[in-house]
């Protein structure tokens, strides 16, 4: 019988001759795949769940734009939108009620946003929102957790669990401190250092809550000690903002932080995020003092093509259950996930909130499908490679895309079928794994 790799080099023949060119002009053979050894799919058509490569292997997908297509590809409502638009033009350079209108539906959604400002990208809302708690407070360092991401700029590189500090000057980096996500940890470094301006979390756990924090009470927590030492609490809702409920994960757990970062979601499958939060410090960016204004140019931050998505994708996740369906199609994909386990005999826990599933493999599954008690190490151990890559090339195979790590951005327009067929797919994953004695 042919091995996983073996099989992949035969499946997706034609993605392996255009990565041999690919490689000599753009690095790792194609930015929207990140890094898939020993060669990315090349992908150019995309409708609903599903996605037809260059072999034209039809492949149902669970990365789904890196969580930010939760109605799935292609949405009709946002092309009908977005193609009404581009005979008005992309770029107004001008005020554009476009933009109030999209700014007025986060504000409606999400709790803590009372004003609300658009930026290109969830890596640039990050930057704004801690160079706005900077400015704010006048300290200079921020604390962040082990793992959780941020994005790519600088600041937040530290422990990321993807971005190394190679390029970084030490200076840049001696400004963020990493902590284990331990309130009472932070309530004492806050104690003895006063210069702290801000504390940055992605809500839901690192990794898009592959590290799960024991919620809500560590948000609550967090909250409360932030508050009483005067430091700025940002939650960084890139991935949770939408889809954790249609107010985020401040909404699901009602918890109201200063500052709070968004994209994905926000601007419907197209590029574009936000940053959010209380009026008195979101103001520096229209102070009529030049000397205090935080400055924000960039040609494409609220650009009308962006807004018009993210306005047709808001308007359907404020009025439609797409949220809820979501969530059910994730807790089907949860249960056959766990079947295929349990019918492979191989250990590992099926967890995560709302549309998003993580498998930790090797993890015991205690029955309750919580995974916030597993130790860091463990979900450090379950989530690196060589074990998820080797999982996701077998499930390519199967004809399932779905995040590294082994995990599944569950959209509103997956069906019963394609979830099933995921579970049958992850079944024989499992067996071609285990021939190879990889699990
Ligand atoms: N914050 C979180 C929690 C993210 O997951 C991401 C991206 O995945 C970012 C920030 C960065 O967003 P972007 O890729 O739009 O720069």
């Amino acid at each position: 019988m042919a091995t996983i790799l073996e099989r992949y080099h035969e499946k997706f023949a034609k993605s392996a001759e255009i990565y041999e060119s690919a490689v000599q002009r753009v690095p790792t053979g194609g930015h929207q795949s990140r890094v898939v050894r020993p060669f990315p799919l090349y992908v150019d058509d995309a409708r609903g769940p599903l996605k037809w490569d260059a072999d034209g292997n039809e492949i149902i997908d669970f990365i789904m734009g890196y969580g930010a297509l939760i109605l799935g590809h292609a949405h009709p409502a946002v092309v009908d939108a977005v193609s009404e638009r581009l005979s008005h033009g992309t770029i107004m350079a001008g005020a554009s009620q476009l933009e109030l209108k999209w700014a007025g539906q986060v504000s409606d959604l999400i709790p803590s946003a009372d004003r609300v400002r658009f930026t290109a990208s969830g890596t640039e809302s990050t930057l704004m929102a801690l160079r706005l708690a900077r400015a704010f407070t006048g300290k200079s360092k921020i604390v962040k957790f082990h793992e959780h991401f941020h994005g790519w700029h600088d600041y937040v590189a530290r422990d990321s669990g993807i971005i190394t500090d190679r390029g970084i000057p030490e200076q840049t980096l001696s400004t963020v401190i990493v902590l284990d996500p331990d309130v009472a940890a932070l309530d004492r470094l806050l104690e003895r250092d006063n210069d702290i301006a801000a504390v940055i979390c992605e809500p839901g756990g690192g990794h898009w809550g592959q590290f799960p924090l024991d919620n809500p009470a560590f948000l609550q927590d967090l909250r409360e000690v932030t508050a009483k030492h005067g430091v700025i609490m940002i939650m960084d809702e890139v991935i949770c903002g939408f889809r954790l409920s249609r107010g985020g994960a401040q909404a699901r757990w009602g918890i109201r932080p200063d500052l709070t970062t968004m994209a994905k979601i926000v601007a419907g499958g197209f590029p574009g995020g936000a940053v959010a939060g209380r009026s008195d410090i979101m103001d520096q960016l229209g102070n009529e003092d030049d000397a205090l204004r935080i400055a924000h140019p960039g040609t494409f931050n609220a650009n009308p093509v962006s807004a018009t998505a993210g306005v047709a994708a808001l308007e359907l996740i404020a009025n439609e259950p797409i949220n809820e369906r979501a969530d059910a199609n994730a807790e089907r994909l949860r249960a056959g996930l766990r079947d295929a386990l349990s019918k492979m005999e191989v250990p590992g826990l099926v967890h995560g909130v709302a549309s998003i599933v993580h498998v930790a493999l090797g993890v015991d599954d205690d029955g309750s499908g919580d995974a916030s008690s597993v130790s860091h190490e463990e979900i450090a151990k379950a989530t690196s490679s060589p074990t998820p890559e080797m999982v996701r090339l077998a499930m390519f195979n199967e004809g399932v895309d779905m995040m590294g790590g082994i995990g599944f951005m569950v959209s509103a327009v997956h069906d019963d079928d394609q979830i099933d067929r995921t579970a049958e797919a992850f079944e024989r994953a499992l067996r071609a794994l285990r021939e190879e004695q990889i699990v």
